[in-house]
Parts: C-alpha cells; structure tokens; sequence
C-alpha cells in the first residue's frame, strides 16, 4: 500500500469524503480491516479563500507547494489535492514534489472518455469555470468538447459554492436551480455533467439531471484509491 498525502480543507465538507471515499475503496478490495495509509494537511479554508478573493494566486501556489512538499517529507508518495480550484496552481505544486501529483482533471476526463462522451457541461467556482486551468486541459488532453453556463449562470453556481455548500448548507431551491442550468448545458449539447467543485456532489445527485452526472471528488479519491493500491505506475 503507497501513502498518499491530501491537500484538504477546501472545504473540509468534500475533503472529508474523499477521505471517506479513499478508505472504502481499500475496504472493499482488499477486505478485512484494510484502510489507506493517508497523510492529511487540512487548511482553514477562511485563508484560502482570501487568497481566492484577492487573486493572490502565487501566494496561494506557494503555500500548497510548501504543504506538498511537508507532506513528502512526512512520507508521502503522491500528493491529491482535494478541490478542483486550486488547480490553478496544479504546476507549481507538481513542480515542488518529487512524487506523482494526481489531477483531478485527469481522473474526471478518463471517467467521462470512459462512457465514450466528449462533449461535457461544467459546473464549479467561477475561477474554475472561467480560468483556462480547467477546461484547456480537458479539451486538450482528454479531446472534450466543454460548455459552461452563462454570466448571470456562473455567478449563481459560485455564490452557491461560497454561501452555501463551504457551509454545510445544501438546499433543495438551490439544487432545482442547478438542474435548470444543467438541463440548458443539455440543450446546448452537453452529454454528460461534471459536477466541477469537490462540494456539488453534495448537492446534486446522478438521478436529478437527464445525462450522466461526473462527481469529480469522487472520481478524484477514487483513481487516488487505485494508485494507493498499484493499479498506476
Ligand atoms: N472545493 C471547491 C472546488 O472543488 C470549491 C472551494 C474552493 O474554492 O476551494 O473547486
């Protein structure tokens, strides 16, 4: 069994499942009272998202690289980072560690080629819907094809993230608006739903929208499950 090290806490709400997540699927594969080897460095999430707000992404990147880095130093063999925003600084954190860095983007475009779609809607923060962090490398590394909401769509979805699902809120006005804005991505072309920030898989389920829905954390935790156990060099 390889260690993993977690960047968490952003929010503690999905990186508490991946957690969960990660431990299960070592459970049920190697049975008995099998659990993951994990390193966990969870943040507060109120510094984080002051450097989100501020875009002090460079200070953002150095921060996680230093955590990365502890994490390797603590025995780590791959390092996941549990949300799909601070993706943004995937390069700088991959650049400090000398261990395989597990990206979230990789493990939800080989879940969507796997169904054989290459058209997606993406819902997340509006860094992760607007940046070219995201969308550029499912586009260019998995060949997807990638619609997001409009303006007015994208403020809703992240306001959401930030007043609601970071808070432990999850309500059911807020999910019946997502799946308007999900059916219109539909409408548009998309044939599947990656649900693009660890929390909105907390709030919208598989059987709530009409394509297959992609729950990234999930998806996340679980290829970060796989490597633990050797399924990947
Ligand atoms: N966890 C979320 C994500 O996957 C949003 C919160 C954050 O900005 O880190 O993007």
């Amino acid at each position: 069994m390889r260690t993993l090290g977690l960047l968490g806490g952003m929010s503690w709400e999905s990186s508490i499942e991946y957690e969960r997540i990660i431990h299960e699927r070592v459970r049920e594969r190697l049975g008995g009272v099998a659990s993951a080897d994990l390193l966990i460095r969870s943040f507060n999430f109120a510094d984080i998202e002051e450097l989100q707000a501020a875009g002090r992404w460079d200070d953002a990147g150095e921060l996680l690289a230093r955590a990365a880095r502890s994490l390797v130093a603590a025995g780590a063999e791959a390092v996941v980072l549990c949300t799909n925003t601070m993706h943004v600084v995937a390069d700088v954190i991959e650049q400090a560690i000398d261990v395989p860095f597990l990206h979230i983007a990789d493990a939800t475009g080989e879940a969507v080629s796997a169904q054989h779609l290459d058209t997606v809607g993406l819902l997340g923060t509006r860094f992760t819907m607007e940046m070219p962090f995201y969308a550029e490398r499912l586009r260019e590394q998995h060949g997807l094809t990638v619609f997001v909401p409009d303006a007015a769509e994208r403020a809703f979805v992240h306001d959401v993230i930030y007043n609601e699902l970071v808070r432990g809120i999850v309500s059911d006005a807020s999910r019946t608006a997502y799946v308007t804005i999900v059916d219109e991505l539909v409408a548009r072309g998309a044939g599947g739903l990656i649900a693009g920030c660890t929390e909105i898989e907390l709030l919208l389920r598989p059987t709530d929208i009409a394509v297959p829905l992609f729950p990234t954390a999930r998806l996340h935790a679980e290829a970060a499950a796989a490597w633990a156990m050797g399924d990947a060099p």
